[in-house]
């Protein structure tokens, strides 16, 4: 957990802080959504307070054209013509341009109506609207509401009054036409009317337009509309435009809020006075009409929005860095700085991504490099190495196929990823790929010749990448293959050998301080004398837990490829040396002892002095140390074998060549190199074939080591036959189980006391170290 809050710290603090920005927008929000409301409540009042306005005006409009209407009637009872009548009707209404131009009465004497010229009404063929008939037979002072005048084909608003004391007439009628209610407009304050979005003057039976009072640019709401069509359009909904229609059937005045587009809206009813048959309604953008309120919440909204804004582009900032440096992070190290190809990091990740993507296909990790790269490296120099690997990248990345990969991982070696049918197709494809760089390489004559080691991916036992790389490499550095094979094969043997090869480097200097290298000797027999010649030292490596000795076989082979071998040598020649001075010291039998040096060993700079110093140190007498030098370190390098040979002479030691007749047996190399004594390989007696001509061989080169008195010393003789035969034929010394295996210390100091158990051996007497 407390690992957790450590390495995450830094995101929980910026999720925090993200979250409390969030909650707090959250709160202003909702905050803003209650002043919203506020705000609507606010216009609404402003609206309701409008509207009573408006309607008052228009009642009052109404009085004004009743009272007209009323006054007329008065004027009317004096009259006592039907001439006089109309005149008077008509002067009523000159200079009411107040009340709206284009007034004009009617009257009705009984059921006969007259124009304002005093002429039958009847007589112009036009039908009077129904309630203008059913209203002066009522001989009441009223408003009708709107009528439909028929000689004019328009609605107007009519309005009546009883005529009293003239029997020419009992009603005269005032009509209005509505699109002429100028001064009722104009009475209406401008700058509130402005606030609206339309203002309509309506019939109330069915909601028709009577004439747009107003209407804001957004609206195209044609004169005879019906309003509550276009509420309908507007608000879309049925309820608020139900509630709408109820208000104006009952000449209510409501406001009502609605929304339109997401917006708050308030719709205002203003029933005109009883029984007119009109109202006023009116849409209303609440924003508008409380225009302060709301730009103020359009700041903070805004602010809000751009902070949120900001704090989301932040966090997606962050979140995108972060992302792209982790990516960073992840891409750093896939790609070879120099050669632009992957390296082994990208090879080990997309490998997994490829097994499992394609489940049936067989895979392969191959790994190569050149062979003698370090040679190129050192005639043609760094920059034409680069370019060999340039090259090769460039092959590698041109063959490859859909699904495979390739890296370069270090010290000219690639690794390749690549499915095959069988085996012999991949090894085909590798020959081919052997070809094109060597063809091609051949050209700018480089030569490059390429060694493969293929691991065949075994899905049923995974191993990681790493490991399949590991196995590709330790196939293609197996020496103990043909090396003219360039193409190998990964066997699991090669993973335990890898795995005690290991084992033994882990273990091989702690060993050297546990004193687990023993020193073991194999006495050597002078045919001539018939007495012990000497014996040579051969190292075993105890193992205290198992109680065994291992035979030099099993990791003198790694120890002269890893250097260590110098160190054992050194040891082993001490042990000797110490051996021999303690004896010596104490007048005890010794023999002379030969000591094997290493192709490596020799190579160190202080080799000599070190022999030298160690054979001074235990005062060991000159001629009784003979080093053993093999055959192939005189053929490699006899000029340096000979001027160390020289010094060795001349500090007391005896120089032998060991194996000779392995490989590059050259009686050349008898004649010009500097030895004591010639160690014939066992070979020469061992073999059964060819026995006559190896018999041949072995009897020259006896001949040319006395010419040249060399000490001729034969080896791995094992039988009394072999050893007479040596006798036969002049070889000096032999050594070989037929005289006496390899023995541990004590048991060596027991036979230089006594000689061996079959008393065949002689005495070790007489071989006191020469003081
Ligand atoms: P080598 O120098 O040729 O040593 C002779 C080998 O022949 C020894 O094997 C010995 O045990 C074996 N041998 C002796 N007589 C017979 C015989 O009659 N029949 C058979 N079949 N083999 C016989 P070993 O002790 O296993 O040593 C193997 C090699 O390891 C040695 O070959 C030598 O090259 C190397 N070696 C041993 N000790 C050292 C050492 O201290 N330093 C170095 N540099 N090499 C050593
Ligand atoms: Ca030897
Ligand atoms: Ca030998």
């Amino acid at each position: 957990m407390k690992k957790f809050f450590a390495k995450h710290s830094r995101d929980l603090v910026f999720s925090g802080v993200i979250v409390l920005c969030l909650c707090l927008i959250i709160v202003a929000v909702l905050l803003l959504n209650q002043y919203a409301d506020v705000l609507s409540e606010q216009s609404e009042i402003k609206v309701e307070l409008y509207t009573k306005e408006t309607t008052e005006t228009l009642n009052e409009h109404l009085k004004q054209l009743q009272g007209l209407t009323d006054s007329a009637a008065i004027y009317v009872e004096k009259a006592h013509s039907g001439d006089e009548i109309a005149g008077t009707l008509r002067e009523a209404c000159l200079n009411r341009e107040d009340l709206g131009t284009g007034l004009f009465f009617r009257y009705f004497s009984g059921e006969t109506e007259y124009n304002e010229y005093g002429e039958l009404f009847s007589a112009s063929g036009f039908p009077e609207d129904a309630a203008v008939l059913a209203a002066a037979g009522s001989g009441k002072s009223v408003c009708l509401g709107t009528v439909y005048d028929s000689s004019s084909n328009q609605k107007r608003v009519a309005f009546c009054a009883p005529v009293k004391n003239n029997p020419m007439v009992d009603t005269v009628v005032l009509f209005c036409p509505l699109h002429e209610i100028k001064d009722f407009r104009e009475d209406l304050n401008a700058e509130k009317l402005a606030l609206t979005e339309f203002l309509a003057f309506c019939d109330v039976k069915d909601g028709y337009i009577l004439d747009m009072l107003y209407t804001a640019d957004d609206y195209h709401i044609a004169a005879n509309a019906n309003v509550l069509d276009e509420l309908r359009k507007i608000t879309n909904s049925k309820e608020t435009v139900d509630l709408i229609e109820r208000t104006i059937q009952q000449s209510g005045t409501a406001v009502i809020p609605a929304t339109v587009n997401g917006e708050s809206y308030a719709i205002a009813v203003g029933g005109g006075a009883d029984g007119s048959g009109l109202c006023i309604i009116g849409l209303y953008r609440n924003a508008s009409v409380y225009t302060s309120g709301y730009q103020f919440m359009n700041v903070i909204l805004t602010s809000i929005a751009i902070l949120f804004a900001i704090l989301i582009f932040f966090a997606i900032y962050l979140v995108v860095t972060r992302r792209m440096m982790n990516r960073k992070i992840l891409d750093f190290g896939t790609e070879d700085p120099v050669l632009h190809c992957p390296t082994s990091l990208k090879f080990e990740r997309e490998v997994p991504e490829l097994l499992s993507r394609y489940k049936g296909t067989k895979f392969a990790v191959v790994a190569t490099s050149v062979r003698h790269f370090g040679y190129i490296t050192e005639t043609r120099g760094e920059q034409a190495a680069e370019e060999v690997l340039r090259f090769l990248t460039l092959i590698f990345g041109k063959t490859l196929q859909t699904g495979e990969t390739f890296a370069y991982l270090s010290d000219s070696g690639f690794a390749l990823f690549l499915h095959y049918k069988d085996t012999s197709l991949l090894l085909n494809r590798l020959r081919g790929l052997h070809a094109l760089a060597y063809e091609n390489s051949n050209a700018r004559k480089y030569n490059i010749i390429l060694e493969f080691g293929i691991y065949e991916i075994d899905r049923e036992q995974p191993v990681s990448p790493h490991k399949m790389i590991e196995r590709a490499i330790l196939a293609r550095d197996n020496e103990t293959d043909d090396m003219r094979n360039h193409f190998r094969l990964y066997k699991e043997d090669y993973f335990e050998s890898y795995m005690q090869n290991a084992d033994i480097e882990i273990q091989m200097e702690q060993a050297l301080e546990n004193d687990e290298f023993k020193v073991f000797f194999q006495p050597k027999y002078n045919i001539a004398t018939d007495r012990i010649d000497g014996a040579e030292a051969l190292v075993r490596w105890y193992d205290p837990k198992k109680d065994v000795y291992r035979s030099p076989a099993t990791f003198l082979p790694l120890f002269e490829a890893n250097g260590f071998i110098t160190k054992l040598d050194r040891h082993i020649y001490y042990k000797v040396c110490e051996f021999i001075g303690m004896r010596a010291a104490q007048h005890l039998k010794v023999c002379p002892v030969s000591v094997n040096i290493s192709r490596v060993t020799v190579l160190q700079p202080d080799f000599l002095d070190y022999y030298v110093s160690v054979k001074k140190k235990f005062k060991i007498a000159d001629d009784f140390i003979t080093l053993e030098f093999t055959e192939s370190v005189a053929y490699e390098n006899y000029e340096m074998l000979n001027s160390i040979t020289t010094i060795l002479h001349r500090n007391g030691f005896l120089c032998s060549i060991d194996d000779f007749g392995t490989g590059y047996s050259s009686y050349n190399i008898l004649k010009v190199m500097n030895m004591d004594e010639i160690k014939l390989d066992r070979f020469f007696i061992s073999r059964g074939t060819n026995e006559n001509r190896d018999k041949l061989i072995l009897e020259s080169v006896i001949h040319v080591a006395k010419q040249l008195r060399m000490k001729v010393t034969q080896e791995g003789v094992e039988s009394q036959e072999s050893m007479e035969y040596l006798r036969s034929i002049g070889c000096d010394v032999v050594q070989g189980y037929y005289y006496s295996k390899p023995l541990a210390m004590l048991e060596f100091i027991r036979f230089l006391e006594k000689g061996d158990d079959n008393g065949k051996t002689v005495s070790a007497a007489g071989m006191d170290m020469p003081q």
